[in-house]
């Protein structure tokens, strides 16, 4: 398979766990986080904080066997430090695996800022995140995530150069993050349903945010009928409009009678709960960490519902930034060919857990463990 090949930067890079002289110090976390349940040998767990900004933020390497950690920024008011650095463990993991899977040449690697996105953003605290990555030398390059805007991007890329989505790199990946769903979603229901046309095939987005709402012009271009919902009523009204979409509430998307279920608002939204009262045939959408627990996946399977996992099918945005590390640099017509390539890897994936009679987020996990195991012995 071609691979998105960035210029690798070595594990052994060292980090100066002193205070710079500016407030910010940078610390060696990896002992502490060990001893946490979600530790899954990372390679690094740094703390940081900055006197004169107020940040406090973790940042998690996981593995960087496939070349330098790419992964964004969440911005979250934790209650406890534990629950950030346990979020940045679970979330960098995630990011070694959706690499190794979307043939991007990089490895895993997620930051969290404890604080309020609503109320605790100023361009010191941005500003003091983009000299702690900078000082990490490009072990690990950044992006926005929830919680964190282009807007803060750019402030923190005064810094370093290690920080993507930036206005001026290409900005916000999420069209692309789109574009893969939709890909994604249309090899499903090729494979479930034996259809090639979406064309009055019933699809329940929940969620109209960025990823949602980009997604559901696509599906409306192929003829879709769309079920929404959001906890905005403004987008509600929006998607009404814009596609004679029905409005269901925030419950109720559980419960619609529709060939797909696209998930594209909060994680865990499929567990012991809502797995046995979806009406679908497929679950396809963007958000990350769709599956409370693997045994969920496993229910999908027995109730015959087909799931995309999640960090397969929302790659695209992924794709694109990691293309700002590439000589080629972005382009938009590049970041969609190789997003393209989604609706493959997920045929594969689905005729492999057929084949093997495991659910498909078994078989994606497998696959990407392969891919990394690979690298090593190459
Ligand atoms: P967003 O914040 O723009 O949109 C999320 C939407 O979900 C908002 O409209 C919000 O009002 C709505 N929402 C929140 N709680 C809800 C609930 N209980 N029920 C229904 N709707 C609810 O985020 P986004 O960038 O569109 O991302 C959506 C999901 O996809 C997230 O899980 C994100 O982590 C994931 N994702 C996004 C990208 C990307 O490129 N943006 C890439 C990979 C994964």
């Amino acid at each position: 398979m071609e691979t998105i090949t960035t210029s690798a930067v070595s594990s052994d890079v060292d980090f100066d766990t002193a205070t710079s002289g500016d407030g910010l110090t940078l610390t060696d976390w990896t002992a502490e986080a060990r001893d946490l349940p979600d530790f899954a040998s990372h390679e690094r767990v740094i703390r940081i904080s900055d006197t004169d900004s107020g940040l406090r933020a973790f940042i998690g390497l996981h593995d960087l066997t496939l070349g330098p950690a790419l992964g964004g920024c969440r911005m979250w008011a934790y209650e406890t430090e534990t629950a950030a650095v346990t979020d940045v463990l679970r979330l960098s993991r995630g990011m070694t695996i959706k690499s190794a899977m979307a043939g991007v040449a990089a490895g895993g690697g997620k930051s969290v800022i404890i604080g309020d996105p609503r109320t605790d953003k100023t361009e010191a605290l941005f500003r003091a995140f983009g000299r702690a990555v900078d000082r990490l030398d490009g072990r690990y390059i950044s992006g926005e995530d929830v919680g964190v805007s282009v807007q803060d991007m750019d402030w923190a890329a005064i810094e370093t150069p290690n920080m993507l989505g930036s206005g001026e790199r290409g900005g916000d990946p999420s069209p692309t993050t789109a574009y893969g769903v939709f890909v994604g979603l249309k090899a499903a229901v090729r494979h479930r349903l034996r259809r090639d046309s979406l064309d009055g095939v019933v699809v329940a987005v929940q969620g109209l945010g960025h990823v949602g709402f980009s997604l559901c012009e696509l599906l409306r271009r192929e003829g879709a009928d769309l079920v929404v919902t959001d906890i905005d009523e403004t987008a509600i009204k929006r998607a009404k409009s814009k596609f004679d979409a029905k409005a269901v509430g925030i419950e109720d998307i559980y419960d619609v009678d529709a060939e797909v279920f696209a998930p594209c608002a909060l994680g865990a939204v499929i567990n012991d709960e809502t797995v046995t009262r979806l009406r679908v045939a497929v679950v396809a959408g963007a958000a990350n960490n769709q599956l409370l627990a693997d045994r969920n996946g496993e229910i999908l399977k027995q109730r015959r519902i087909l799931y995309a996992p999640d960090y397969v099918i929302n790659a695209g945005g992924l794709i694109a930034l990691s293309l700002q590390l590439t000589p080629e640099g972005y382009t938009a017509e590049r970041a969609l060919s190789l997003t393209a390539r989604i609706g493959d890897t997920l045929a594969e994936i689905f005729s492999r857990a057929d084949h093997e009679g495991r659910p498909t987020n078994a078989v994606a996990d497998s696959i990407a463990l392969e891919r990394v195991r690979n690298a090593v012995s190459d």
